[in-house]
């Protein structure tokens, strides 16, 4: 039986034995007070030094690559990295977020979705968002390294360690997992204590909303103060503010973020996919409990995963082709 066959059967099989279709869960909402990240791409200076916190607190070997035998040097997410500060170049690369003839930064991390795919694909519970402050996190004790959420999450976030014998998923908890905590110990997370410009800040997701519209509403060359850390810091310092793109990253796409960007050029050309307001959890788990009521157990968690995977491996397709990026590494 063919693969195309196998999933109508699959379908037809939990459906018809549906009374009715389950209602549409709707997007989880975003949790009160939830911890967050501002990165303001603009205010980047492509220094690494968060990627440099990032694995040390962590404790995270360092990835030598081509010729860069003596450093760390990753292009990607990996089971050795994560965090990673990408490049985006375009003509001379002369000018700093400048469409024609310029260059930017973008910092890769997971994004703790409001309602994250991870964690709804995860047949363990491994991958859990915490109810009181929203981080995700992955429990290696409980994993059974299915890699389920590594093709699941729409921004290509969680890596599997390939290079272990007994792998673990890796992916950015915050700086707040058993061993690290260190939100849990009033600290900061590492990249944001590092960052010398600010362009990491760490607060609440309403607090950086509402810091991320104010910057919106700058006109382009007017001065602003931008804190470093935390909003409302101490620290921080006055520059002109950039033309920024009038939108804010993160905070609808797929039911919204927890790490919220500001960016100088178009998303896309930084790897931030064009993405729909309802979240791909919401509608693999609909169509979940629509077979379910069919008392297709098995098939239904199959035709969850599937279609969040399917959405996923098209959308990169779509992304790969159009996205602007002339050079990235
Ligand atoms: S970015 Fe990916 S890994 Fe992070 S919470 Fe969202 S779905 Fe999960
Ligand atoms: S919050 Fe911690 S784990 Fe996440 S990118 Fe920053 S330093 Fe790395
Ligand atoms: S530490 Fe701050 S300025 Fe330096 S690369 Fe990271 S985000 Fe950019």
């Amino acid at each position: 039986m063919k693969r195309r066959d196998f999933l109508k059967a699959a379908g037809g099989l939990g459906l018809a034995g549906a009374a009715a279709p389950a209602a549409a869960r709707p997007n989880l909402e975003p949790i009160p007070d939830g911890y967050a990240m501002l990165y303001d791409s603009t205010l980047c200076v492509g220094c690494k030094a968060c990627m440099a916190a990032c694995k040390r607190i962590n404790g995270m070997p360092p990835e030598p690559m081509g010729e860069e035998t003596q450093w760390d040097a990753p292009r990607d997410l990996s089971g050795r990295t994560r965090n990673v500060i990408k490049v985006w170049k375009r003509g001379a690369a002369r000018n700093k977020d400048d469409e024609e003839d310029g260059y930017a930064f973008v910092k890769r991390h997971c994004l703790h979705c409001v309602d994250p795919s991870c964690v709804s694909v995860c047949p363990v519970s491994a991958m859990r968002k915490d109810p009181k402050t929203g981080v995700v996190t992955n429990d290696p004790d409980a994993c059974i390294g299915c890699r389920y959420c590594v093709y699941a999450c729409p921004f290509d976030v969680p890596k599997y360690e390939f290079h272990e014998p007994y792998g673990r998923i890796q992916k950015c908890e915050f700086c707040n997992q058993p061993g690290v905590a260190r939100l849990d110990q009033g600290l900061l997370p590492g990249c944001v204590e590092v960052c010398p410009t600010g362009a990491s800040l760490f607060g609440t997701r309403e607090e950086l909303l509402a810091e991320a519209r104010r910057r919106l509403a700058l006109k382009p060359g007017e001065p602003y103060r931008y804190p470093r850390e935390r909003v409302g810091a101490g620290v921080g310092h006055v520059r002109p503010a950039p033309r920024y793109v009038q939108h804010i990253y993160g905070e609808k796409e797929l039911g919204g973020t927890q790490v919220l960007y500001l960016t100088g050029v178009p998303h896309e050309y930084l790897g931030l996919p064009r993405l729909p307001e309802r979240s791909y959890a919401s509608i693999s788990e609909t169509v979940q409990h629509t077979l379910y009521k069919g008392f297709a157990a098995p098939v239904a968690a199959f035709a969850g995963l599937a279609w969040i995977v399917r959405r996923n491996v098209e959308r990169r397709g779509e992304v790969g082709r159009d996205d602007g990026r002339e050079e990235e590494r």
